[in-house]
């Protein structure tokens, strides 16, 4: 029986399918099954970044509405063996997926793969209940932004209403020298505001921009900055107990935010 993961946030655009096809690629590249639903029914966007765009016949809507088996809808990665993705429709709209038949369709998942890992659309719409109907925990995904927070913390009493009690964050688009300016909300700001555990931080980034328009997820690089970060939030997810300062050495910023952090603990 494999673990149902919810990649969700309150606003749109702070980085959450970015971060499902690099997870997604971390936690296959360790060895484990993995499969990406994608759950923004109508802004279909997972395809694009795992490079399988081309590929794609049918998708979850045709699965739930029984125009082809799972089997038929999964694509299998062009890169891991064990990592597939359940791509949904684009021309479809949210409403077209019932709760129930998603957390059926989910639960097949789960017999089957490690880790079930769901893109989610901004926290306010049907298809966010269908992504979290299923799920196990989530990984909330905010930017250093107080809109972005303010949301984020919506999004987490949402995710408690429905049930889902464990909840870790990312935070995504971080700028050390404009945290280090006083520009930007640093690490503990947003950890202390949000009160949810810490599972990654993840800098801007050009090279997310080149590997998204190239369809092929930084992750699979594991000796790049950002590769090697995708790489240790997937240990932290499959438990272990990897320190945040092991990477980032040679950035002052960002041994000082996680100083701070460490401080705060
Ligand atoms: P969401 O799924 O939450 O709407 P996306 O993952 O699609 O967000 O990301 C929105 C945009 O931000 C994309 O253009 C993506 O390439 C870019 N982006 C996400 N994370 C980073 C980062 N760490 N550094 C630079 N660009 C990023
Ligand atoms: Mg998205």
């Amino acid at each position: 029986m494999g673990e149902v993961i919810v990649i969700t946030s309150g606003k749109g655009g702070v980085g959450k399918t970015t971060t499902t096809a690099n997870i997604g690629t971390a936690l296959a590249a360790i060895g484990k099954s993995v499969v990406l639903v994608d759950g923004d029914t109508g802004l279909r966007n997972l395809d694009i970044l795992m490079g399988l765009e081309n590929r794609v016949v049918y998708n979850l809507v045709d699965v739930i509405e029984e125009k082809c088996s799972l089997k038929q809808a999964l694509i299998k990665d062009k890169r891991h063996e064990r990592l597939f993705l359940l791509p949904t429709a684009q021309t479809k709209n949210k409403n077209d997926v019932q709760p129930k038949k998603m957390l059926n369709l989910i639960n097949k998942l789960k017999d089957e793969f490690d880790y079930v890992l769901i893109d989610s659309p901004a926290g306010i719409e049907q298809g966010f209940e269908n992504s979290v109907i299923a799920a196990d925990s989530a990984l909330v995904v905010v930017n250093p932004e107080m809109t972005s927070i303010r949301d984020a913390d919506r999004v987490i009493g949402m995710l408690k209403g429905m049930g889902v009690k464990d909840h870790k964050l990312i935070i995504n688009r971080i700028d050390y020298e404009m945290v280090k300016s006083g520009d930007m909300l640093d690490v503990e700001d947003i950890v202390s505001n949000l009160g949810i555990e810490l599972i990654g931080i993840i800098p801007s980034d050009k090279a997310i921009t080149v590997s998204t328009n190239r369809g092929e997820p930084i992750a699979l690089n594991e000796n790049s900055k950002i590769g090697k970060i995708f790489k240790e939030i997937a240990m932290r997810i499959i438990g272990e107990d990897v320190s945040f300062d092991e990477y980032g050495k040679s950035d002052n910023g960002f041994v000082d935010a996680i100083k701070k952090l460490f401080a705060y603990k």
